[in-house]
């Protein structure tokens, strides 16, 4: 068996990338909101059914920008289950991060925790779809509308999930995308955030641009984030081919999920109802007490199976972190983070490549002498809540 990565980029057609860059020979504008920039904006605005898309050279500034544009001020409700991105932009803008732990069924932010973590410093709320996994996002509304509070929401992972058909991208004041090589869309490198304030437009524009707002005004202290023609040509190439591999990813998971759920001690992440997902990553938490994850991923490595311990270390253990917060506070994360892999999953992935890491699993189970067991998959499908309906 060759390597099996965790991921592999997808990569167009190589002829049809190349007819949707020639014209930037005649144009020579390569960046600056040129002709593909404008194209793949429409085409995202469309795709992700929001009223506004703006684009940026990666998910992180993207992300640092939004924070920038609301003039947040003090502390910063998140979580602590991500990728080091999500807190770092807060810090980065001057904010206080203040971890919520997560829900033991969705790893997302537990919405029944974020009001004791409310004072009057709180300006924000940043919660992520972590693995595409749709947070509580009408309780965390209810808070916000309470509160007064901002939700920008980190969808890095959720590009092309749908809530009852609403682009996840629509919830909150705002979301960000990333197109990163690795995530299930990508321009290379790049991002996005969609939103409705139409005021939001121009501040973004700024802001990745230096702050420049016109030949003669720079009004405030901006970055350098845009993205670039080569980006936003991958971009409009690659859209074409997202509900191909959305299928091809789902086949992937439902194979895994018939290889795995046989093997004791293992969860695996719940559909939802009345979610559209775009099957973006396999966590599996070795849960059962015989389970070593360390030495799963070893052996997996052995193995030629390339697995990542995503997440962990959880965010408030980072060495540029912990010396300021307790990760003994959010005890599920914790436990998660400790015992989670997420298995290699991309569009290209073959069926016996998903049942060989199927059969290496199952062959390294620690229970595989035990006469009996009860399998932990049978958890209810998680429901999400509807406006105004009790769930
Ligand atoms: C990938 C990712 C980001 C950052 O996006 P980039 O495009 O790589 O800058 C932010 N948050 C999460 C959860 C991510 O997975």
């Amino acid at each position: 068996m060759k390597r099996i990565l965790v991921t592999k980029t997808s990569m167009p057609d190589f002829e049809e990338y190349i007819e949707e860059i020639k014209d930037l020979w005649d144009s020579h504008h390569l960046t600056n909101m040129g002709v593909k920039h404008e194209k793949l904006t429409f085409m995202l605005r469309e795709f992700l059914s929001t009223p506004y898309v703006s684009l940026f050279t990666n998910g992180h500034l993207a992300l640092e920008s939004i924070l920038s544009a609301f003039d947040l001020s003090g502390e910063v409700i998140t979580t602590p289950y991500t990728f080091a991105s999500t807190t770092h932009a807060i810090v980065r803008n001057g904010l206080v991060p203040v971890f919520c732990d997560i829900d033991p069924g969705t790893y997302t932010m537990d919405a029944s925790k974020i009001e004791e973590l409310i004072t009057e410093n709180t300006s924000a709320i940043v919660p992520v779809h972590v693995y595409g996994t749709v947070c509580d996002v009408e309780g965390i509304q209810r808070i916000a509308d309470k509160y007064n509070l901002k939700v920008i929401y980190d969808a890095a992972h959720a590009f092309g999930v749908t809530v009852n058909g609403r682009g996840i991208g629509s919830f909150g004041d705002a979301s960000m995308f990333s197109f990163h090589a690795t995530k299930v869309f990508h321009t290379i490198e790049g991002g996005c955030i969609t939103f409705r304030d139409y005021s939001l437009l121009d501040k973004l524009n700024s802001l990745k641009n230096f702050g420049i707002k016109g030949p003669d005004c720079v009004d405030a202290i901006g970055s350098n984030a845009k993205m670039n023609e080569f980006q936003a040509a991958m971009g409009i190439v690659n859209l074409s081919y997202i509900d191909e591999n959305r299928k091809k990813r789902e086949k992937i998971v439902s194979d895994y999920k018939n290889g795995l759920s046989s093997i004791p001690g293992l969860k695996l992440l719940s559909s939802q109802q009345d979610v559209l997902s775009n099957y973006a990553y396999f966590p599996v938490v070795f849960e059962g007490e015989k389970w070593d994850r360390d030495n799963v991923a070893d052996k997996l490595a052995q193995n030629n199976v390339f697995v990542r311990k995503y997440f962990y270390p959880l965010v408030n253990d980072f060495d540029c972190y912990r010396h300021d917060y307790d990760s003994s506070k959010t005890p599920v994360a914790r436990h998660i983070a400790s015992k989670v892999l997420t298995l290699p999953l991309y569009a290209e992935m073959t069926d016996e490549e998903v049942d060989h890491v199927c059969y290496l699993i199952e062959e390294m189970s620690p229970y595989k002498n035990d006469m009996l067991y009860v399998p932990l998959n049978n958890e209810p499908t998680i429901h999400i809540k509807e406006r105004g309906t009790r769930a």
